[in-house]
């Protein structure tokens, strides 16, 4: 255990020693990134213009492929506008090969996508369903296959993350 936070805390240092010289930069701002800041500063993460195109399966995007070829779904994270800070973004991953940044931005679509969903089954349980008027049994069968639910979900996301 000690040897683990003693390894923890010279990487960490090797880190910012690292930083001293290579600051790691916002792709948007070029401003200088800050201990959780992983992808995007702050503040480029809070304006960044969000399309919640994934709620939408008739989108602008889809629709850029109808009649074209054959996809289920498609959609953007964000917009592009010609001048502004996120315009990097796209030159990073276009012409500086950092394709990664677009993997982590991904990754962000699927957390909103995953709070948005579970927010609706919350909403439908208690206000549509009127889980709290049901009794014991029913509310048990719904917690196990909610429970089956969340299961089959961190088992997938299992999969993709040692693949
Ligand atoms: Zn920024």
């Amino acid at each position: 255990m000690l040897l683990y936070r003693l390894g923890n805390r010279l990487s960490h240092m090797g880190e910012s020693l690292t930083g001293l010289f290579y600051p790691r930069l916002c792709p948007a701002c070029s401003e200088v990134l800050y201990g959780n800041e992983n992808i995007l500063c702050l503040r480029c993460t809070c304006e960044l213009p969000r399309t919640h195109f994934h709620l939408d399966p008739e989108n602008d995007v889809a629709r850029l492929f109808w009649g074209r070829v054959m996809i289920k779904d498609a959609a953007s994270f964000f917009y592009y506008q010609k001048g502004s800070r996120y315009q990097h973004i796209i030159h990073a991953m276009k012409y500086h090969n950092r394709q990664q940044l677009g993997i982590d931005l991904g990754r962000w679509v699927i957390i909103t996508a995953l709070t948005i969903a579970s927010i609706k089954t919350v909403l439908v349980l208690n206000i549509f369903m009127h889980l709290k008027f049901e009794d014991r049994t029913f509310r048990i069968f719904v917690g196990v296959a909610v429970l089956t639910l969340a299961i089959f979900i961190v088992l997938t996301f299992f999969d993709y993350a040692f693949h």
